[in-house]
């Protein structure tokens, strides 16, 4: 059976910046076994307004020093442009090849307003293409089950739009449990003539209480039956853990059968559930 019909699927990991030294070096462990796996790149996400900037950097920062191919997710809601043109120089400098480009939400406290020079990641996109040209590949977020903002699917679809002819190369989807989701909407891009990958982002199950918040959160829809399956587990995380592994195995072997061009896992900076995944997937290792 195919891995996946598209020619060149790409697989990569998603990072978040750790809190604390002592976190960092933990992560460095977590990272040198995702590496085993020979991912095309390791992505790591950023604080809109600038929350996490310096964390990403040490991050970034340090899978660079690695030579480990690194996506850095650049938020620009609450940002100027002088800001963002030295966060590219710095990326630029460091031989980055690939960034998310993102609107980003502003944290709590940071005001309802934008305060920057940005309103949508379409501004971004044009930005980085407008000052750097074809320098760094550009990723932006799909959302299948549609973003919670937006007015409807149609303006949402539109909006997604945007950002592919300002100029992104990729996508990475929101996570989502239902593929049927993921190939209505590859079908519905496709309707509108956008011909980039979308990727799915696929988030491994570990901890209902926190995938219930982040699901409410960011409008990524957890199907009744796996809710409640997840419910009834309780404390007893080890059959949590191994219901939630078959569920998004499945998903993803549905999701590589019917020709998704790759996956993005969000790893939560763990790296057991991702191996676990990729090992029974049987996905490419290049070194
Ligand atoms: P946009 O594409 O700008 O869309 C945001 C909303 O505005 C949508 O409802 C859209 O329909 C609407 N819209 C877009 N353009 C226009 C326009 N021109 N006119 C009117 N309406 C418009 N957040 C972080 O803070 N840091 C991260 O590192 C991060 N990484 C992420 C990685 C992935 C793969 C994904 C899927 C999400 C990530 N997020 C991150 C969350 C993301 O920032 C939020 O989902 C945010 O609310 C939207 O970001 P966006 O780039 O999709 O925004």
């Amino acid at each position: 059976m195919p891995l996946s019909s598209h020619p060149t699927p790409i697989f990569s990991v998603e990072l978040f910046p750790p809190k604390t030294p002592e976190g960092l070096e933990k992560l460095k462990q977590e990272i040198a076994r995702l590496n085993e796996l020979a991912p095309d790149y390791f992505s790591v996400t950023y604080g809109a307004g600038g929350s996490t900037r310096e964390r990403t950097f040490e991050t970034v920062d340090w899978l660079r020093a690695q030579r480990i191919e690194t996506a850095p997710h650049m938020a620009c809601v609450g940002s100027t442009r002088a800001e963002i043109s030295q966060i590219l120089a710095r990326y630029r400098e460091q031989g980055v090849q690939r960034l998310v480009a993102l609107r980003g939400d502003l944290p709590s406290g940071m005001g309802g307003g934008t305060g920057g020079d940005f309103r949508y990641a379409n501004e971004l996109v044009t930005f980085i293409r407008d000052t750097c040209g074809d320098q760094f590949k550009i990723e932006v977020a799909a959302y299948p089950e549609y973003h919670p903002q937006s007015g409807s699917p149609e303006r949402d679809l539109a909006n997604f739009k945007r950002k592919v002819e300002a100029g992104a190369d990729a996508a990475i989807t929101q996570y989502f449990y239902n593929p049927d989701a993921y190939f209505a909407f590859v079908e519905r891009c496709a309707g509108v003539g956008i011909r980039i990958p979308i990727i799915p982002g696929i988030m491994p199950i570990t901890n209902f209480t926190q995938l219930a918040r982040f699901s409410d959160a960011c409008g990524a829809e957890i199907p009744r039956w796996i809710r409640r399956r997840l419910e009834a587990f309780g404390d007893d995380v080890e059959s949590l853990r191994a219901f939630g592994h078959e569920v998004v195995l499945t998903l993803c072997r549905r999701l590589l059968d019917g020709g998704a061009p790759g996956l993005h896992v969000y790893t939560m900076n763990q790296s057991a559930p991702t191996l676990r995944l990729w090992q029974e997937l049987d996905l490419p290792r290049t070194p």
